[in-house]
């Protein structure tokens, strides 16, 4: 993509409304405008690493067995009323009348709508595990968004539904899910922990919370110090979970039973990315979701919902990976993998250089962004560093001169000069 024409709208001042790095940084990068409280719209820049996240989300959820389908955002009032939530859901729900004076509603999550599928469309436990998901955009009337697209009203989330024949079954499904999770933050680059969400109820610990460590998180969470060291090794599992312990202070008081001595607790704010949650027959019972079961009697099948806030990942993906200059891509979700400034545009060689290194990596596969304006070069590195690629190329009419161009690390700052075609080599490899 060249720069010159990509629609980047990138902002100097930092816009006065945000309060923390991630909203800030996602207005200044061009990613995303706001059209109305907690609405906003998704610029190219911040769309190609929505798109990213999302389809990390989807190969993992597919690895994990999950089928994707796709569920309309409008619903009618009538499953909410079988499932007895309609009333109960309150303000947050964005309630609609059609033409017929029908009630519709935009939908804040999609149990009723899944489970309204899967019983007119499954009979026999023969059908059964199921594992379905989708990805698509939620609307809840939150009292308070804020914070950009970390508590929006229109968000997108990706949610799976889990169909069991028995608690067994159900069990399973869960751990698959919830591996599913830990897989999906670590191809991000992001370290999620796992809290228990709920202590006492019907599956009392069988739903977690998965969040991202990060002073400017919304929730307060608690969690054994032996976290940090499981997390810096990558093994956090189901297994070691149950040894451990975290949660949130929603639900949770320090000082209860299997909670650590003091000195091995840490408290520490938490934004919330994932949520799963094993829910038993609640919806099938009040929807009459049942299957024929092996004995030919019927059974009400077990559930469970797993959600994940792709639109939300994306601030917390810049909460945990940005400095003052601006933001600092994973590979896995960067919008391009390199940035290649030209540092003189206009003066032939400096072009042709940059000409001949941009066709080769687009041709290698390399997404790259090419800065070819006629701009100060102060301007195009601050741009470069605000966006934060992965890599930078610099090439400028002293290096062409000598045959050498600068690659630069946005991580690590680390700069070499090469030759075009070691820097070439290098991306490619
Ligand atoms: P929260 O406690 O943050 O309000 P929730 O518990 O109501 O979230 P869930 O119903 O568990 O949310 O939804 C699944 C996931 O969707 C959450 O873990 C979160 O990552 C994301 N999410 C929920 N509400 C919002 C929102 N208003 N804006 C962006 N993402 C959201
Ligand atoms: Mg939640």
């Amino acid at each position: 993509m060249r720069r010159s024409s990509f629609f980047l709208p990138t902002l100097k001042e930092t816009p006065s409304e945000a309060q923390i790095a991630s909203h800030r940084l996602m207005l200044r990068a061009g990613m995303i405008r706001q059209s109305a409280a907690g609405i906003y719209s998704w610029l190219p820049l911040g769309l190609k690493v929505l798109r990213r996240i999302e389809q990390i989300v989807r190969e993992e959820q597919d690895a994990a067995g999950a089928q994707e389908l796709l569920m309309p955002t409008i619903q009618s009032a009538d499953i909410w009323r079988e499932s007895g939530r309609y009333d109960a859901y309150g303000k947050e729900m964005l309630r609609i009348r059609d033409r017929h004076d029908r009630e519709m509603l935009f939908g804040p999550t999609n149990e009723e709508l899944i489970t309204q599928l899967f019983r007119d469309n499954v009979k026999s436990y023969r059908d059964l595990p199921k594992i379905l998901y989708h990805i698509q955009w939620k609307f809840r009337d939150e009292v308070r968004p804020r914070f950009g697209v970390m508590r929006g009203r229109e968000f997108l989330m990706k949610d799976s539904y889990s169909f069991d024949l028995d608690f067994e079954g159900a069990k399973k499904s869960y751990e698959t899910m919830f591996t599913a999770y830990l897989k999906t933050f670590k191809r991000m680059g992001l370290t999620a922990i796992p809290m228990r969400a709920d202590s006492g109820a019907i599956g009392g610990n069988l739903t977690h919370e998965f969040h991202i460590l990060a002073e400017t998180g919304e929730s307060g969470v608690f969690y054994d110090v032996a976290y940090d060291e499981l997390a810096a090794k990558g093994e956090i599992d189901l297994e070691a979970l149950d040894r451990l312990y975290a949660a949130t202070d929603e639900k949770h008081v320090p000082g209860g039973p299997g909670v650590p001595p003091a000195e091995q607790l840490r408290e520490a704010r938490g934004i919330e990315v994932g949520h799963i949650f094993y829910f038993g027959t609640k919806y099938s019972k009040a929807m009459n979701a049942v299957v024929q079961g092996p004995n030919g009697d019927p059974v009400a099948v077990e559930m469970g919902s797993y959600g994940i806030g792709v639109s939300r990942l994306v601030g917390a993906i810049i909460e945990a990976h940005h400095d003052e200059r601006g933001i600092i891509w994973p590979a896995s979700v960067a919008p391009f993998q390199v940035g290649l400034i030209n540092l003189k545009s206009g003066d032939t060689a400096c072009d042709a250089v940059c000409e001949d290194l941009y066709t080769k990596l687009t041709a290698a596969g390399i997404e790259t962004l090419y800065d070819d304006r006629d701009d100060r070069a102060g301007v195009k590195f601050a741009d470069m560093d605000l966006i934060g690629l992965p890599w930078q190329v610099v090439i400028g009419p002293k290096g062409v001169a000598a045959g050498i161009v600068e690659l630069k690390n946005r991580a690590t700052g680390e700069r070499v000069e090469l030759s075009a075609e070691a820097a070439l080599a290098r991306l490619a490899g």
